[in-house]
């Protein structure tokens, strides 16, 4: 597959590239050049087949002939040695559990395949490469733990201070290893921004090879089409046409989805879930986008106030408005909304949601005024004790911690501080 930059600057790149890179040179996120949709018969016959068979058809147009046959197929089933159960929460909102993997994040899936690729990619030579990545809280987690031990690769996060969660703060920095953590005082829109001015320096590009393991990444944002097609296979048979409510902050799961819908996934709708910081559903309304400084709320994965993966899906639909209306609704909630909805799915199901999946499930419920009759898939991105405090507070009971979280919660924290683009670079060069 060949990939182009989404602001035609610059050249053309294989998956490998693409991959490495992370950020075209004109800045521009890149795109694959095709989608060939999946024969009918796969769709049909979709109820037979295994994670692992999915997976592989899904993405190795994407990867081909970068990563040889053997070689994606060993790296998909280590990707996706968890479960992804879909639970039923009522007769028309189900929600898919996307937490079962070693940080408990949706991100792991993308994290773990990214780490292998470019453990691939890298196996002959010793040319040692440097992921720099922004998290908004979980990226900084999945990425850590996926690319631990990862020979030749050295990873360094960025995180805003006081803005995530302590488990979210402890998954991120009690590593070690090859992996470091710097604690910027500022926003996640400012280590973002850190980030990508690392990207365009040539002064620091010329004495290290740097790359991306953010979802802008095209090994991280593809695999998410994975479990969507999972989602698909669970419940095509019972409920036609999917309505799926995707909690969204850098939008790059939700564009994963509509890639899936690309792939010839039948799809009544998405619906981009989003806190207070709802630029989309501000677009959706006036046709401006106007990205405004995130905010901070409780569902802080989602605090993105320029979400950078918009721009794909924008090109999925060429570029058409009305295109992507038709495909395309977006709510936003506040806080509170949110903290009513976690206290009514507990009261109501008997099930625990954390803040992004009760944000995902507000945007079932609002999409089920305007269309009884759909059958809504809100995603759980995250497991609820991943924010023990928001979640004990709301629903007023203990939660049992998970291995998973068990494993880091007395470790100490072993994190740098900084607090401008001039300390990032002295990190990285010293
Ligand atoms: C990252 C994250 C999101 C937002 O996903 P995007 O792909 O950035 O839209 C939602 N929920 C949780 C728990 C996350 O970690």
């Amino acid at each position: 597959m060949t990939y182009y930059s989404l602001h035609h600057e610059a050249p053309n790149a294989t998956f490998r590239e693409a991959v490495i890179k992370g950020l075209a040179p004109d800045k521009g996120l890149y795109f694959p050049e095709s989608i060939t949709p999946l024969p009918k018969s796969f769709w049909n016959d979709i109820a037979n087949l295994s994670h692992e068979v999915i997976a592989y058809e899904a993405i190795r147009q994407f990867v081909s002939p970068d990563i040889p046959e053997a070689e994606l197929k060993r790296i998909i089933q280590e990707t996706l040695s968890f479960d992804f159960p879909v639970v039923d929460l009522n007769e028309q909102i189900s929600t898919l559990e996307l937490f079962h993997g070693p940080t408990m994040a949706f991100k792991d899936v993308g994290a773990r395949f990214m780490a292998r690729c470019l453990g691939y990619f890298n196996r002959n030579n010793n040319n040692e490469v440097t992921v720099l990545v922004a998290t908004s809280g979980d990226t900084g987690g999945a990425v850590a733990n996926g690319f631990l031990g990862v020979k030749g690769v050295n990873v360094v996060i960025l995180y805003p201070s006081g803005k995530v969660s302590d488990i979210q703060e402890k998954q991120l920095t009690t590593l070690g290893q090859n992996i470091k953590a710097l604690e910027v005082d500022g926003t996640f829109d400012d280590c973002q921004t850190m980030v990508k001015q690392a990207f365009l320096d040539e002064n620091l590009t010329s004495k290290m090879a740097l790359t991306s393991a953010n979802s802008i990444n095209v090994a991280r944002w593809l695999p998410q089409m994975f479990y969507f097609m999972f989602a698909y296979k669970a419940l095509h048979e019972k409920h036609e046409n999917l309505v799926f409510s995707v909690p969204s902050g850098n939008f790059g799961n939700i564009c994963a989805g509509m890639m899936a819908q690309q792939l010839g996934m039948p799809v009544e709708q998405f619906v981009a879930s989003n806190n207070v910081n709802n630029v989309v559903t501000r677009y959706l309304l006036s046709q401006l986008y106007e990205p405004k400084p995130a905010i901070q709320t409780i569902s802080n994965a989602m605090d993105v106030g320029a979400p950078s993966n918009f721009i794909r899906i924008q090109e999925i639909y060429k570029n058409n408005f009305e295109a992507l209306k038709k495909y395309l609704s977006s709510y936003s909630f506040t806080d509170e909304e949110t903290k009513s909805a976690m206290l009514e799915i507990y009261q109501k199901y008997n099930y625990v949601a954390d803040p992004h999946g009760a944000v995902g499930y507000l945007g079932c419920k609002a999409y089920l005024k305007k269309h009884p009759k759909a059958h809504t898939v809100f995603l759980e991105t995250a497991h609820p004790t991943k924010f023990l405090d928001v979640v004990e507070d709301v629903i007023s009971d203990k939660q049992e911690l998970p291995e998973q979280i068990k494993a880091v919660i007395d470790k100490k924290k072993k994190a740098t501080s900084i607090a401008s683009y001039e300390d990032l670079k002295t990190f990285l060069l010293t």
